[in-house]
């Protein structure tokens, strides 16, 4: 099978990619295997190669990898080359931690000595979506990499230019970028000792399912539809500035955008005024050009399901697009309504919806199957009860959900299982190996 990449914006072909046959990427995962069994002895190699090769492979190709990802997905080029910056923070906070997080812990028994070791567990195959298409991989594969593993990454279809400018950058032959169509990955679970997926919820659970079939360690991120919930107290002008940022960036498409506007019904009306008013405030346009915020989505095809969501949105309330949609750009989208609304909206539309009571808040909030962030705007202390009620793998207050390498990323119900970065994601793909020693039998 060929695979095509389009420019979402121009909607010009790129290129074109021969798939790579099941028996040959075989190979390539029991090479991978070879070089790992030497990688995963010494932890001062792995730092050293992402100190003096990964780092700067990373700043000398910032601006090509950038330009790329932009070229592929549509996003705006200051989001990709943030993007990049961001995978740069990452890379030092795991040279900075990594010694740490794996050391052995002691245990004390009545043994003569007890600990727990974190080894490796061998070749993680990383199946990842178009969204982030640097930061995705990144998240997954540097901690994983680190811990002594080695990696195989099969990437979306249409960020193929991406991936293998990636296994470029990496440049070592512990990792491998894969041109694979979809269908056809789950065929490679059994040949490796873990997997590690980002993407929809409906390919995560047949991940699971297959992984569960091979008895292989599966981690998985999956969609989001993460409430905003904007308390009586919230200071508005700044909540609906972080409100449309946090709705709009890479053109909605993000797992952790808030995608659901939970808003008290006392600052409801002036809570949407502003929220409209700073999405007609927004740069939309070519995404190459610095100023653009908001470019194309990611493919003809996302167009084509973000606008059957707003129709069905229609039937259920109040819908305003501010802006024209053009091409493969759709306008900012506001739509009210108080009817339940199960579906994740991967593009610029936001949902408001009021309560009245905590309860109502906490309920709003827990209403869909997902699982993954959600924020809280307002009192602090007053926000800080709502927390543990939440269903959500991450909840801020007062900060827009963010990935960030010290803490744990992750969901629960429908969002996924396990986590990815901080200690929590680096010992993800480790055999926590009992050690237990006595003086003589
Ligand atoms: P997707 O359709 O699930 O694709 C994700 C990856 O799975 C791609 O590499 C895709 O390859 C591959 N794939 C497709 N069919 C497959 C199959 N049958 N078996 C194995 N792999 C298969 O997701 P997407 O549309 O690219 O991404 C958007 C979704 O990802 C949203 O739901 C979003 O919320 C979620 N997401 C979650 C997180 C998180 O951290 N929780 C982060 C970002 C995105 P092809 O491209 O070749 O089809």
């Amino acid at each position: 099978m060929t695979i095509t990449t389009v420019n979402p914006y121009s909607e010009e072909k790129i290129e074109e990619y021969e798939e790579e046959k099941l028996d040959d990427v075989r190979t390539k995962i029991v090479d991978i295997r070879r070089a790992q069994l030497e990688w995963r002895k010494d932890i001062d190699a792995r730092i050293s190669y992402l100190k003096n090769v990964l780092k700067p492979n990373l700043a000398r190709n910032a601006r090509k990898i950038a330009a790329q990802m932009t070229m592929e997905m549509g996003k705006p080029i200051s989001q990709s080359l943030a993007e990049v910056r961001k995978c740069v923070g990452l890379v030092d906070y795991v040279i900075e931690n990594a010694e740490q997080f794996l050391q052995p812990e002691p245990v004390r028994t009545e043994g003569s000595k007890t600990y727990v070791r974190f080894d490796p567990l061998g070749v993680v195959l990383l199946v990842e979506p178009w969204n982030f298409p640097l930061w995705q991989v990144f998240r997954a594969a540097i901690p994983a990499l680190t811990a002594g593993n080695g990696i195989l990454l099969k990437h979306a279809s249409i960020v193929t230019g991406s991936s293998l400018q990636i296994e470029a950058i990496m440049d070592t032959p512990l990792f491998k970028s894969v041109v694979v169509s979809g269908s056809n990955a789950l065929e490679l679970i059994k040949n490796v000792d873990g997997i590690s997926f980002t993407g929809s919820t409906s390919i995560g659970e047949r991940i699971a399912e297959t992984a569960g079939r091979e008895l292989k360690k599966a981690v998985l991120e999956l969609g989001g539809s993460d409430p905003f919930i904007v308390l009586k107290s919230a200071e508005l002008e700044k909540t609906a500035k972080n409100a449309a940022y946090a709705r709009l960036q890479n053109g909605g498409q993000s797992c952790i955008a808030s995608k659901r506007f939970i808003v008290h019904e006392s600052v409801y009306d002036e809570f949407y005024e502003r929220l409209k008013e700073e999405f007609s405030s927004v740069v939309v346009g070519d995404p190459q050009e610095e100023k653009t915020f908001l470019g194309p989505l990611s493919s003809k095809d996302q167009v084509g399901i973000v606008k059957k969501q707003i129709d069905e949105l229609r039937t259920l309330g109040m819908v305003e697009t501010i802006g024209e949609s053009k091409g493969n750009i759709v306008a900012p989208t506001i739509a009210r309504t108080e009817k339940y609304f199960d579906q994740e909206v991967f593009g610029p539309v936001a949902l408001l919806k009021k309560f009245r009571t905590h309860e109502e808040a906490i309920e709003l909030a827990n209403e869909t199957p997902f699982g993954l962030g959600a924020s809280i705007w307002g009192d602090p202390d007053e926000a800080e009860l709502i927390v543990p009620e939440v269903e959500a793998g991450m909840v801020f207050i007062n900060k827009v959900v963010v990935s960030d390498p010290r803490v744990p990323f992750g969901g629960v119900k429908k969002s996924g299982l396990g986590r990815e970065l901080s200690r929590y994601g680096f010992r993800e793909f480790t055999n926590i190996k009992t050690t237990w020693i006595e003086k003589s039998p």
